[in-house]
């Protein structure tokens, strides 16, 4: 589900590429077509629409959902909280209920780092508290728990990947990332380096870290994928939270320097005050993934991150 987006459209590619038959349900709301790999089935499904999620599952046999599907913008989502519960929370119990009837198990889930809300310290491992701090985040956090309820009384078998910043796009610039609105700091920043912007604002620079700048642990999308494919895989013997990040942190004046020089051009910037509900430093402990899942990030550098970045702002294909 949500396979036309950013992380699923890498995922889905990675998976085919390593044997996987995929069909690709995705509601197109924010999804591309032309994301999704012509090698993949492709249905035109909505969570909120039970008729379709039947409909899929009567139609291809599925032995298991990777489930990227949801509404993930922070800001929207304390404005509008009943879109965020219904799409993400009741999307969500729809899809379990599709799967259940059609006695389909196994779920993988796009979880966040925002579960754990402010940290109390780092790096942030799966036994931090949760105490997500918007109603994105609580909708994360919700679905794990309905999860864990699932397990116990019908057998669900599932790994919920919390994520910290995904970056980056396919090495081979075939897929990329392209929301709309963009809201996220590598493409914003090489839209301001590209003159697509006139700058980026960069949201506080008084934080207690060694810039005064935000730190963050962005992970490639590539990255992503094949731990999705490995989670898929050990769900015969892993049921749980897994963090996916690299464990490395990158401050906001790191990634404007970083994108300089990769792109050879200055990114105009601005310094604005912080935006609420950011907290000062995030980075994975990503052990768990190591040890659970045999997973390791191959982009451990921040450059070679934003070089497949800057690759598919020069020639973006959707
Ligand atoms: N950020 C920024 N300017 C922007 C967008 C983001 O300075 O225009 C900062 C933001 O404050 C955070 C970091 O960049 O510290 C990453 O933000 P993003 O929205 O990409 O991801 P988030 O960490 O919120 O999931």
């Amino acid at each position: 589900m949500g396979g036309a987006g950013y992380i699923g459209s890498h995922t889905v590619r990675y998976l085919l590429d390593n044997g996987h038959d995929v069909v690709v349900a995705d509601n197109l709301i924010y999804g591309h077509r032309a994301a999704v790999d012509a090698r993949a089935k492709f249905v035109h499904a909505d969570l909120l629409d039970v008729h379709s999620l039947d409909a899929l599952f009567q139609e291809s046999p599925i032995d298991a959902v990777i489930h990227f599907a949801a509404f993930a913008y922070v800001g929207e989502s304390v404005a509008q909280p009943e879109k965020y519960y219904y799409n993400n929370v009741t999307g969500t119990l729809n899809l379990l209920h599709a799967m259940m009837a059609h006695g389909v198990k196994k779920i993988v889930f796009s979880s966040t780092c925002a579960t754990y809300g402010e940290p109390q310290y780092t790096p942030i491992d799966e036994r931090h508290p949760q105490n997500p701090i918007n109603p994105y985040g609580r909708t994360k956090w919700m679905i794990e728990q309905i999860f864990a309820d699932y397990k116990r009384a019908y057998g669900l078998q599932y790994i919920a990947l919390r994520y910290f910043n995904a970056a980056g796009c396919a090495a081979d610039g075939k897929t990329g990332e392209s929301h709309s609105p963009e809201t996220h700091l590598i493409p914003l920043v090489l839209k301001a380096v590209s003159g697509e912007r006139d700058y980026i604002n960069v949201f506080g620079t008084d934080y207690d870290t060694p810039d005064g700048t935000c730190i963050r642990d962005y992970i490639h999308v590539e990255d992503l994928a094949s731990a999705h494919c490995l989670a898929v895989e050990k769900l015969d013997d892993y049921n749980g939270c897994i963090n996916l990040g690299t464990g490395i942190g990158t401050s906001v004046k790191e990634i404007i320097t970083a994108a300089e020089q990769v792109s050879g051009k200055k990114c105009p910037v601005k310094y604005a005050p912080r935006r609420a509900g950011d907290p000062a430093r995030l980075f994975a402990d990503n052990s768990q993934a190591r040890t659970i899942l045999g997973w390791a990030p191959k982009y451990t550098n921040i450059t070679d991150i934003i070089k497949t970045a800057w690759n598919w702002e020069l020639n973006r294909k959707y």
